[in-house]
């Protein structure tokens, strides 16, 4: 690999670290934070780790009119033997360039960031909070800078990364959620960028989440743009059911987000002999399956929950139950496999920590 120089400048001042027992979700940020620049021309350069501060841009930057933008979510977890370990994270870079492509943003060189991200993460180890449930949240990130009022792809961006302490997402343990099926809007369209992690594909899923927030669901089950019938994710995570002993989970389409922990959990089912089925899957095949008592579990799978089980979907009038709102011994005993795996507590066989 050719050396990847990254200058850095400490901070002279260390901020208070949180208390970990009350902490939320992407709130608070440590220390420092990555940043590089691409210039038409030069390339991605002045590769630096900085004191976490304010950017300063122009107000024509092309990032603010147009949404030519990407990012990545992944985590770092302390070991009982202090040891950091990251989860998969050239998956993320490799993800970050698809996205790259789909948004006309120049790639970034994967194994650089890796080294970029490794250094960072070390420089702030401090801030990796060691509480069960709690991890050091990780948010690359990349803006389109050029000051330019046209439509077009932008001469210059900024890659920056920022990372965020944060506190166990179930507070009480695993909790199955209710979810509103949504019949208008669509989060993602075919041939559009729901394949990219993109600013405008969360800013266009706000208006149906917060209708289904005001009628008491905690995330919404987006279905296809074309003909409103087959699954595609769940707010934003992607989805399984276990039907009659069988995994299913929607094919990656085009306008799916391939998550990383949708492939780790396809991997783990597969290294179990589970029956597993990436294809379409309808609404009305999972209400049939309701309806005939073979409707066993549900669930969803990001970076932030790990695992999310499902308790209820409403579809229209029609109200569907999942394991009587109970937590399936499927979605648990995978939930406790994964994280385990994440935070060193269970061996990693798969080979996806990396120190
Ligand atoms: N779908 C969407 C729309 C997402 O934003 C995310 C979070 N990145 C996911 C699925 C889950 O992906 P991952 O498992 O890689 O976090």
């Amino acid at each position: 690999m050719t050396a990847f120089p990254i200058q850095v400048e400490r901070t002279r001042t260390l901020k208070d670290k949180p208390d970990i027992h009350t902490l939320g979700f992407g709130q608070v940020f440590t220390d420092h934070m990555f940043v590089m620049d691409y210039t038409e021309g030069e390339g991605w350069h002045s590769a630096r780790i900085m004191p976490y501060q304010p950017i300063t841009l122009d107000p024509s930057a092309m990032v603010f009119h147009y949404g030519q933008t990407v990012f990545e979510g992944m985590k770092a977890y302390v070991t009982a033997t202090n040891e950091v370990l990251l989860f998969r994270p050239e998956r993320n870079f490799q993800r970050l360039n698809h996205s790259n492509d789909r948004m006309c943003i120049p790639t970034i060189n994967e194994a650089h960031a890796l080294v970029a991200l490794k250094e960072l993460v070390q420089l702030d180890r401090e801030w990796i909070p060691t509480a069960p449930g709690t991890s050091l949240y990780i948010r690359p990130f990349i803006i389109a800078t050029e000051p330019y009022l046209g439509v077009a792809a932008s001469k210059n961006y900024q890659f920056i990364i920022i990372m965020s302490p944060v506190g166990s997402y179930y507070k009480e343990g695993l909790n199955p959620v209710k979810i509103l099926v949504e019949k208008q809007y669509v989060r993602a369209a075919k041939g559009g960028t729901g394949e990219a992690k993109t600013g405008g594909n969360y800013a266009s899923s706000l208006k149906a989440a917060e209708l289904a927030s005001k009628e008491g669901y905690a995330q919404t089950l987006w279905l296809d743009s074309i003909e409103n019938k087959y699954i595609e994710e769940v707010g934003s995570m992607n989805i399984f059911f276990k039907i009659n002993g069988t995994v299913i989970t929607p094919a990656l389409n085009g306008s799916i987000l391939p998550g990383i922990t949708r492939d780790s959990i396809l991997h783990m089912l597969h290294s179990q002999n589970i029956p597993v089925e990436e294809r379409r899957i309808s609404v009305d095949e999972v209400v049939e399956a309701y309806e005939n008592g073979t409707l066993e579990e549900a669930f969803g799978t990001g970076t932030a929950a790990v695992i999310s089980p499902i308790g209820e979907f409403k579809y229209g009038e029609q109200q569907i139950l999942v394991n009587n709102n109970e937590i399936g011994l499927l979605t648990q005993s995978l939930y406790d496999k994964l994280t385990g795996i994440q935070n060193g507590t269970i061996e990693d066989t798969f080979d996806w920590t990396v120190i």
